[in-house]
C-alpha cells in the first residue's frame, strides 16, 4: 500500500512537472494600441496569472509583444516568423481583422494555436483559431431578432469601415420581417451630417449604426445639430461599449439608444476581477474605462490570456508539452500544437469579464449578451440574447416610453372663438388657462391616444401663410416646421400649400369660404309699391304686349271680310259697310278686357275671337299671379340687400370687403385662378386703409359698423350669425374645405390622432361638442325666423315668361287664320267676278289699305273710285242662309255685270238680311 501511495506522488510530481518551466506567448498589437488598454489588460491577465499560481504553479508565462502598423500585413507575417522562431506556443492579437486573417493563415501553416478577440465574418471555423469575440453571425442573428421584436419596418443602416458592409450583409440580405426596407450608407467623420440628413429626409427613423468607436462623439454631435434626437429615433449601436460613452446630452430627451454588451458589469464574479484589476496601480485605471467598467476588447484580450492559461493547465494533466522553435522558412508544425488546440477549443467552467466562456470549433458558443437601452437618466440593462434563446427582454417597459402616457407635447395653438378662449380667471396655469371648442377635442383625443400636452400660444397670432417675398412661412405653420411644437389645435385649415410643409390629421370639421354682411335694413314703403309684384321687365313686357296685340287686333279687323258690317242693319239698302275695330277702339278692347271689364265690342271673324281669347288668357295669368304675389308682398317686410353673392361683391366698389390677415382665406384669394376672385384680391389689396383684420372679431366689429363685408369661414360664420341677429351670411358657400390638426411632416402622432379623430366623429362626441360651443352657450340671438328669412320676391321673365309665349303664339295662329279668310273670301270673288285670283286679291288689299283710318268704307263698289257703282261688297261674315249663300253672293259679288238680275236690290236684300240674322 505504501509503495502505491509512493508512486502516485511521484506520478503527480511528473505529472505537473510536464509543463515547462516557461511558456512563451507572442502578441501582436496595431501601432496606435501601443500602451492601450488592451495592451495593459494583457500584460495584467499574464502577471497575474503568473502571479496566482493557481492555474499552473511551476510555470511562467513569458510574452513578446510585437507592434504593427494597421493594413501592413508584409511586415505583420515578418513579425510573427520572427516570434515563432523565438519558440512562441501561441500567438495573441491583433484584433483588426484584415492583419488577423493573415496572422492565422501563419498559425494555421505552423500549427500553433492562434487566440484572437477580432469579428469574424466568415462563419466556418477556422483551424488552430481561437476567437474570443462572438462570431458575426451570432451578431447579425442577435440584431435580427431584436428588430422583429421591435417590428423595424425602416431601418437605415450606418457603417464605416470599408469592410461594414460585408460585416452586415446578413441584415441586409434577409431583412427582420420581410417587408423591411434597408437604406445602407457608409458614413465618417466628415460624411456624418450629411448621411443623416439624407436619413431624416426618408423618414427614417431606425437606425443600425457601425461606426467606429473612436469617432462616436462626433456621430453624436450630428445627431444633435440635426436634432435627430427625440423619441421618434432609435439607434441600435453595433459595438458593445456603449456604456464607455459620454451619453450626457441625449438624457432625458427621449431618444432610444440601444446596444448589446459582452462584459456583465453586474455580475459578481467579474464585479471581483474588476476590483482587483482597478486596484492594481498605475495600470489598473488605464485599463478600465471609468470605475467599474471594461471596454470589450481588452475585457477580451484579458478572457483569452486566461483562456490559453485554462487550456494549458487542462492539458498539463494529461500531456507532456513540448516547446518548439519554429520556422516560417521550413514550415515544419508544432507537434503539440493540436493538442493544445483541442484543449483551448474544449475550455469549460471559465467564468471571466466576458461572462462564460465555451467553444466550438474555436468559436464563442453558449454566450450571453446583455442588452442595454438609454433610460431617462442611465443606460439600463433591458433584456439580454443568446444564441439558443434569441432576445429575453426582462424589462416590458422598455421599448414603450414613447406611447407611455407621461409624453408631453407641446400643442400650439391661437386663440379664436370659440375654438381656443383664454379664460378670465387670473389664477390659473398651465392648459387649465384655456377652455373652448379645440380644447375639449385635444382632451379628448389626448385621453385616446394616450399623451400629457401642455398648450402654448402662437407668438405671432397668426395661423400661417408663406410670404413669396420672403419665402418663409410664418404663424403655426413655422412653429412645426421648426418643429418648436408637436401638435397644433386650432381652426386650422387644410390646404394645399401647407400640407407640402407639414403634416395634417383627417379634417375634424369641414366648412366653406362665406360673406358676412350687415342685416338689411327694411325696405321703407313706397308710393308706388303696387309696382313691386312683377319685376320692371314685366311691366314692359306687359306694355308692348298690349301694344302689339291691339295693333294686331287692328290689323287683322281690317283684312278679315267678316269684321265689316253693314252699320244700319235696318237700312238694307245702305251700301256702307263698317269696321267696329278702329285703331282706338282696337286699344281699348285690349284695355277693358285687360282690367276684366267690358269695352262694348266683339270680334266677330274667327281670326280677331283667336285673338280676343288669347289675350284673355294672357290677362288672366297675369292679374292672377299679380294678385298672389301683391298678397305676398303685403305680407313680407321687405329688405334691402345691395349684395347677394361674390359676384355682386366683385362688381361693387362701395361696399369694401376684406379677410383675416395671415391665414388660409386670404390665401384662397391672392392664390385663386378663378376670375372674380382675382378682382377681389386685387381689389382688397388695393384698398386704403387695409381691409384685412388681426382677428376674426374686428372683422365682424367693422361689419357692424356697416358698408363692409367680411370673408370668413362659414364655421366662424355661423357663431357670429347666431349670436347677433344684426349679421347675416350672404350667399352660399366660395369653397369647401376642412379644419385638421396638425403635426411636423413625419409626425408619428399623425397617424393615431386620425384615428382618434374618426373614433370620437362616429362615435358622436365632435357633434355633442359642436353643440356645446356652438348653439347652448346662452348667448344665441332670438331671430323672427320667418320676417327675416321668408321673402317675396318680384315676379320675373322666369316666373311668367311662358304666358308671353302663349300670347305670341295665339297672334301667330289669329295671323294665320285671319290670311285664311282672306284667302278664302277673295276666292270666291275671284270666281264670281271672274277675275284672277291675284288680281282680286291685290284689289282687296289696296282697298283695305287704302281705307286706312276710317270705321266705315262704301261697300265696295268696283266703281267706287274705279269699279261700278252697282258693285257692292258684301263680307262672308254675314251669315247668308248657306244653301243659296254661295250662290247668292257669288252672284251678289259679280252685281250688276250679271245681265240676268237687277244686282243693286238684290244686294240690299240680302244684306239686310244677313246683317240682321249676324246680330
Ligand atoms: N382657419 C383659417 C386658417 O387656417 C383662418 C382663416 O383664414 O380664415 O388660416
Amino acid at each position: 500500500m505504501a509503495v502505491i501511495v509512493v508512486l502516485l506522488l511521484v506520478w503527480s510530481t511528473l505529472a505537473s512537472t510536464a509543463l515547462p518551466p516557461v511558456i512563451r506567448i507572442g502578441a501582436i498589437f496595431t501601432e496606435d494600441q501601443k500602451d492601450s488598454s488592451v495592451e495593459l489588460a494583457f500584460k495584467y491577465a499574464v502577471y497575474k496569472i503568473n502571479k496566482d499560481r493557481e492555474l499552473f504553479p511551476n510555470t511562467t508565462l513569458v510574452y513578446d509583444i510585437q507592434y504593427v502598423p494597421r493594413d501592413d500585413s508584409f511586415r505583420t507575417s515578418k513579425k510573427v516568423c520572427r516570434q515563432m522562431e523565438f519558440g512562441v506556443q501561441a500567438i495573441f492579437g491583433p484584433s483588426d481583422p484584415i492583419l488577423g486573417a493573415h496572422i492565422q493563415s501563419i498559425c494555421e501553416a505552423l500549427d500553433v494555436p492562434h487566440l484572437e478577440a477580432r469579428i469574424d465574418f466568415e462563419p466556418l471555423s477556422k483551424e488552430f483559431s481561437i476567437n474570443l469575440h462572438p462570431s458575426q453571425e451570432h451578431m447579425n442573428k442577435a440584431f435580427k431578432d431584436l428588430m422583429t421584436f421591435l417590428n423595424w419596418t425602416k431601418v437605415a443602416i450606418i457603417y464605416e469601415e470599408d469592410y461594414g458592409l460585408f460585416k452586415l450583409q446578413e441584415l441586409v440580405k434577409a431583412p427582420a420581417a420581410a417587408r423591411t426596407e434597408m437604406y445602407i450608407r457608409q458614413a465618417g467623420p466628415t460624411s456624418y451630417r450629411q448621411v443623416l440628413r439624407e436619413v431624416r429626409q426618408k423618414e427614417i427613423y431606425k437606425l443600425i449604426v457601425d461606426t467606429n468607436p473612436r469617432n462616436i462623439q462626433k456621430f453624436f454631435r450630428a445627431i444633435l445639430q440635426l436634432q435627430m434626437n427625440d423619441y421618434r429615433y432609435h439607434y441600435m449601436f453595433t459595438t458593445f461599449d456603449l456604456e464607455t460613452f459620454d451619453l450626457e446630452d441625449f438624457k432625458y430627451n427621449s431618444v432610444n439608444i440601444t446596444a448589446f454588451r459582452i462584459v456583465d458589469v453586474d455580475h459578481p464574479k467579474v464585479k471581483e476581477i474588476l476590483e482587483v484589476m482597478e486596484k492594481f496601480q498605475p495600470i489598473g485605471h488605464a485599463i478600465l474605462n471609468k470605475s467599474g467598467i471594461i471596454q470589450a476588447e481588452p475585457a477580451l484580450m484579458y478572457d483569452s490570456v486566461y483562456v490559453f492559461a485554462k487550456g494549458l493547465s487542462d492539458m498539463n494533466y494529461n500531456y507532456s508539452i513540448k516547446p518548439m522553435n519554429l520556422s516560417c522558412d521550413v514550415e515544419k508544425p508544432w507537434d503539440d500544437g493540436l493538442s493544445l488546440y483541442n484543449y483551448l477549443d474544449s475550455v469549460r467552467k471559465l467564468h471571466s469579464l466576458t461572462g462564460n466562456i465555451e467553444f466550438n470549433g474555436g468559436k464563442r458558443s453558449n454566450f450571453k449578451l446583455d442588452l442595454l437601452k438609454l433610460k431617462k437618466e442611465e443606460i439600463r440593462k433591458v433584456g439580454q440574447w443568446t444564441p439558443a434563446g434569441g432576445v429575453n427582454i426582462t424589462d416590458p417597459n422598455a421599448f414603450y416610453e414613447s406611447h407611455a402616457p407621461n409624453i408631453t407635447l407641446v400643442v400650439m395653438t391661437r386663440e379664436e372663438r370659440p375654438y381656443v378662449m383664454v379664460k378670465e380667471e387670473k389664477n390659473l396655469t398651465g392648459n387649465a388657462r384655456y377652455e373652448g371648442f379645440c380644447i375639449d377635442l385635444l382632451k379628448c383625443i389626448a385621453g385616446q391616444v394616450g399623451f400629457q400636452y401642455s398648450i402654448r400660444l402662437v407668438p405671432d397670432h397668426m395661423y400661417g401663410v408663406y410670404d413669396p417675398d420672403t419665402k418663409e412661412w410664418n404663424g403655426i405653420v413655422r412653429e412645426l416646421m421648426e418643429k418648436r411644437a408637436d401638435l397644433a389645435v386650432a381652426s386650422m385649415t387644410i390646404n394645399y400649400a401647407r400640407e407640402s410643409v407639414i403634416d395634417f390629421t383627417k379634417p375634424f370639421m369641414n366648412l366653406g369660404i362665406g360673406i358676412l354682411f350687415k342685416v338689411p335694413t327694411s325696405q321703407p314703403t313706397r308710393l308706388f309699391s303696387f309696382m313691386n309684384p312683377l319685376a320692371v321687365e314685366i311691366w314692359l313686357y306687359v306694355l308692348a304686349a298690349y301694344m302689339l296685340v291691339s295693333f294686331t287686333l287692328f290689323v287683322m279687323a281690317r283684312f278679315s271680310p267678316y269684321e265689316w258690317n253693314n252699320p244700319h242693319p235696318c237700312h238694307q239698302e245702305s251700301d256702307i259697310v263698317e269696321n267696329q275695330f278702329s285703331v282706338s277702339n282696337s286699344f281699348w278692347f285690349i284695355t277693358g278686357t285687360f282690367l276684366r271689364q267690358g269695352s262694348g265690342l266683339n270680334p266677330k271673324a274667327t281670326s280677331t275671337r283667336i285673338v280676343g281669347g288669347i289675350w284673355w288668357f294672357f290677362t288672366l295669368i297675369i292679374i292672377s299671379s299679380y294678385t298672389a304675389n301683391l298678397a305676398a308682398f303685403l305680407t313680407v317686410e321687405r329688405m334691402i340687400t345691395p349684395i347677394e353673392s361674390a359676384q355682386d361683391l366683385a362688381d361693387q366698389t362701395d361696399i369694401s370687403y376684406g379677410t383675416l390677415e395671415g391665414g388660409s382665406t386670404m390665401t384662397f384669394f391672392r392664390d385663386s385662378k378663378i376670375g372674380i376672385y382675382q378682382k377681389m384680391w386685387r381689389f382688397m389689396e388695393s384698398r386704403k386703409p387695409p381691409v384685412f383684420v388681426k382677428m376674426y372679431e374686428e372683422g365682424v366689429q367693422r361689419v357692424l359698423e356697416g358698408n363692409y363685408a367680411f370673408l370668413m369661414e362659414s364655421t366662424m360664420l355661423d357663431y357670429a350669425v347666431q349670436r347677433d341677429c344684426n349679421l347675416t351670411q350672404i350667399g352660399g358657400l366660395l369653397d369647401s374645405k376642412g379644419y385638421g390638426i396638425a403635426t411636423p411632416k413625419g409626425s408619428p402622432w399623425r397617424d393615431k390622432i386620425s384615428l382618434a379623430i374618426l373614433e370620437l366623429q362616429e362615435k358622436g362626441v365632435i357633434q355633442i361638442l359642436y353643440d356645446k360651443w356652438w348653439k347652448n352657450t346662452g348667448d344665441v340671438c332670438n331671430r323672427d325666423d320667418k320676417s327675416k328669412e321668408s321673402k317675396a320676391n318680384a315676379l320675373g321673365v322666369e316666373n311668367i315668361g311662358g304666358v308671353f309665349v302663349v300670347l305670341l303664339c295665339g297672334l301667330a295662329l289669329a295671323i294665320l287664320v285671319a290670311i285664311l279668310e282672306f284667302c278664302w273670301n277673295s276666292k270666291k270673288n275671284a270666281q264670281t267676278d271672274r277675275q284672277s285670283l291675284c288680281s282680286e286679291m291685290a284689289e282687296e288689299l289696296r282697298f283695305a289699305v287704302r281705307c286706312h283710318g276710317s270705321r266705315q268704307r262704301p261697300a265696295l263698289r268696283r266703281s267706287c273710285t274705279r269699279c261700278s257703282p252697282a258693285t257692292t261688297y258684301v263680307p262672308a261674315a254675314l251669315d247668308l242662309p248657306h244653301i243659296n249663300g254661295d250662290r247668292l253672293q257669288g252672284r251678289l259679288l259679280s252685281g250688276g255685270r250679271h245681265p240676268a238680275h237687277d244686282g243693286h236690290e238684290e244686294v240690299a236684300d240680302h244684306l239686310r238680311r244677313g246683317h240682321l240674322a249676324a246680330t
